[in-house]
Order: structure tokens, then C-alpha cells, then sequence
């Protein structure tokens, strides 16, 4: 394996994997591979160290609970930190994007402590976010409509320095009308799909951030053709 391989770091399967989140990371290597370019993926549970030389950490949704103990164990270990200091990219769906922020709500809507990695909040909120969600992307990542599905309780407000993904067309997302967030090469978002099974885009801007300049555009049929099935179910016309 070469040493310039793109090292995805898949963050605590045992604790965050619902919805099948773990289908982002095999996106992540097809796509390279489709270009040539090596990756190496590591899966850390939650009782083995967090390397710090990754250079794209995913990680995906979770309940209540083990999503508390995940961002306990994440603060504990510290690497996260360490790696997102290093310039690593980040990708975290629902409970991994909330436990980013500096806190978020724990099973009886208690504030637990979060990695503060993203200057976000969230708390519970009153109705669970159950289905569809799209959004229209913030034109300065160059990425067409996302298309997800979102299964969550919580609600996220962002602060200063941090970008909604993008503008919710359907669904919840933050729950102010946006959805996901990200600052620098840090994202989250509440999508599920996997996110980047139905948003191959986004996955191609985090290869980019990995390799430092805009990947080309690559054929890939069968995404496109779920994208449009998944979109064209819910927007109208
Ligand atoms: N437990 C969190 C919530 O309900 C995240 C859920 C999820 O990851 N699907 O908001």
C-alpha cells in the first residue's frame, strides 16, 4: 500500500453505525478507487485508541446512549482532537454531527457534553424528524442538491464561524429551516442514505480536501440513477 493512501478513519462502529452509515466509507474507497488513488480504511471501536494521522474520520448516527458514551470515550481519547488539528477532514452523520458541537441533549433531553469541534448546539426538540430530507447545497461547495433521510430527535443551532450545509427544500435537518453544518474540512449533517451513497458529490469534495485540489468528475450510473428516483419522489414537479 502506498504511503500517500488517503487513511479513512471509520470512528466507533460498535456505537455509532445505524442506517447502514458505514455504506459512507465504501463510497469513499470506490470513488478513489475509480480515480486511482489508494485509501487505507481503519474501523476503531470504542475501546481501541483514535489515530491521529487520518486523513478523512467518519462517523455515523447513533441512539441516545451509546451516542453519550461516544462522546464521553472521543473526549477521553483525545485523537479527534488531535487529528482535526492536523488538518484532517471530518464527516458525521446525526448523533456523530451533534456530539461534534460544544452539547447536545442526552435520552431525557439532559445537555450532555459534546467534542466542541464545531461551534454548534443542539438540544431536543419537540416532534422526532422522521423521512425525507433535501436541501439545497451552499453554492461555495459546488455540490448539486443533497437527498437523505433523517431520523432524529434533535435540533441544532449553529455559531459563529460555522456554515449550514444546506437549505432544507424537504424535511427538518437543524430544524430552522437548514440542514447539517460544517467550518474548515469539519462537517456534519443529519442524512442518512448513506449520506454519500445518495450525495457521491460530497464525497468527491471530501477526497478533495484529502488530496488538496477538486477531483473530475467521474461516471457513475447507479448513483445518479438513485439520486434522481430519491428526488424526484419528493420535490415537486
Ligand atoms: N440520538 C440522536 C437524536 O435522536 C441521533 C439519532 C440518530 O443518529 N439517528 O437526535
Amino acid at each position: 500500500m502506498p504511503s500517500d493512501a488517503i487513511k479513512i478513519v471509520w470512528i466507533y462502529p460498535d456505537l455509532l453505525s445505524t442506517y447502514g452509515d458505514r455504506g459512507n466509507c465504501i463510497v469513499l474507497e470506490r470513488r478513489a478507487k475509480l480515480r486511482g488513488i489508494a485509501t487505507r480504511t481503519v474501523n476503531v471501536r470504542s475501546d481501541e485508541p483514535v489515530p491521529v494521522d487520518g486523513d478523512i474520520y467518519l462517523l455515523g448516527g447513533g441512539e441516545d446512549r451509546p451516542q453519550i458514551l461516544a462522546a464521553q470515550r472521543l473526549h477521553g481519547d483525545g485523537g479527534l482532537h488531535k487529528a482535526v488539528g492536523f488538518g484532517a477532514s471530518v464527516f458525521a452523520v446525526c448523533a456523530g454531527y451533534q456530539l461534534l458541537g460544544h452539547e447536545f441533549g442526552g435520552e431525557e433531553g439532559q445537555p450532555v457534553q459534546g467534542l466542541g469541534l464545531l461551534n454548534i448546539r443542539s438540544g431536543r426538540g419537540e416532534n422526532r424528524a422522521v423521512g425525507e430530507l433535501a436541501g439545497e447545497v451552499d453554492p461555495a461547495l459546488g455540490v448539486p442538491m443533497i437527498t437523505g433521510f433523517e431520523n432524529h430527535q434533535g435540533v441544532t443551532f449553529l455559531g459563529e464561524g460555522v456554515k449550514p450545509l444546506a437549505r432544507v427544500a424537504v424535511g427538518v435537518g437543524n430544524g430552522d429551516g437548514y440542514e447539517g453544518a460544517y467550518s474548515g474540512k469539519v462537517m456534519g449533517t443529519y442524512m442518512h442514505g448513506p449520506a454519500l451513497v445518495r450525495n457521491p458529490a460530497l464525497a468527491d469534495l471530501l477526497l478533495g480536501w484529502a488530496v488538496g485540489r477538486r477531483l473530475e468528475p467521474v461516471d457513475d450510473t447507479w448513483s445518479g440513477r438513485l439520486r434522481e428516483e430519491r428526488l424526484r419522489a419528493v420535490l415537486p414537479g
